[in-house]
């Protein structure tokens, strides 16, 4: 009964909560603070009800073993279709805040040192993609599940006798230094809602105001604020649009192409400069 009551009470937390940031994405009210609040709860969920856990729910689904959820199979379904569909309508922010696995990582990508920055969006997409076709095979059709193997559980539940504990303690020590390897090479379910960003509504886009000053690719650490860039690994971190300094981001359904843009520059009639202004002469 405990187990049931933890699990509705992480699915709760996770659709209150990715709604409740929705909403401040969509107001202008998130910052920074409140995406450390967020992490915190969510890391802490995850330790002590391992909740919302939705990539280990994807897993369970798929081996056929729904009484682990706790919950009815429909139900734990529909949680999962919820969240894709969130996905689809606001960006990944379920991913960015509120799984327990992602935060973790983003915690530990906070402490100060140095990182590794992976540019190579086709050999991360090539990885993910890979690892979420053979995931599902060994599932459904060998009733194994591979994140079993990489330990998520028993490092939530702080088994250290456990051999696969270690490896997820290696993957979180890793995101100290990269930014959230689990989630970008290996979630499963991760790749299904990067998937439905594809065509997603919401998102954090560059708008007229942009200079191309390139502060938000340095600041980008999975290659996402380009002016083509699908946003598939967009965790909603925010950093692009807290380093602008002419407020060039904006948490839009608006897509502004680069050329628009610059057309739309181009119609600004250039201010009546006298001849020493223009040319600089002293
Ligand atoms: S990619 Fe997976 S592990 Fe990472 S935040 Fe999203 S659901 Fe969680
Ligand atoms: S820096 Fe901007 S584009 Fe890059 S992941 Fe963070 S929010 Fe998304």
């Amino acid at each position: 009964m405990a187990v049931e009551i933890a699990k509705i009470a992480g699915m709760a937390y996770a659709i209150i909560g990715t709604i409740m940031l929705v909403m401040m994405f969509r107001k202008g009210k998130f910052n920074r603070r409140i995406g450390y609040l967020f992490l915190a709860i969510s890391t802490v969920l995850g330790f002590v009800i391992f909740a919302p856990m939705l990539p280990n729910q994807f897993q369970v689904l798929l081996l056929g073993t729904a009484k682990q959820l706790g919950v009815p199979v429909a139900l734990a379904g529909a949680v999962l279709g919820v969240f894709v569909a969130l996905s689809f309508a606001f960006g990944r922010i379920f991913c960015g805040y509120v799984c327990p696995v992602g935060a973790a990582q983003e915690l530990l990508y906070l402490l100060p040192g140095r990182k590794v920055k992976v540019t190579n969006k086709t050999i991360t997409t090539v990885f993910r993609i890979g690892f979420l076709i053979a995931f599902v095979i060994l599932a459904v059709g060998f009733s194994t599940g591979l994140l079993r193997y990489l330990g998520l559980k028993d490092f939530f539940d702080l088994n250290t006798g456990a051999v696969f504990f270690w490896v997820f303690l290696t993957i979180v020590v890793i995101s100290a230094f990269v930014y959230r390897p689990f989630c970008r090479l290996a979630c499963p379910y991760g790749a299904v809602l990067s998937l439905a960003v594809i065509k997603g509504r919401f998102k954090l886009r560059r708008n007229e105001n942009c200079i191309n000053c390139k502060k938000c690719g340095e600041a980008c650490h999975t290659v996402e604020v380009g002016w083509t860039d699908l946003k598939q690994e967009c965790y909603m971190c925010n950093r692009c649009k807290e380093v602008c300094p002419v407020n060039g981001m904006e948490y839009t359904r608006r897509v502004i192409r680069e050329q628009d843009r610059k057309k739309k520059a181009a119609k600004i009639p250039e201010p009546d400069l006298t001849e020493r202004e223009r040319t600089g002469a002293v």
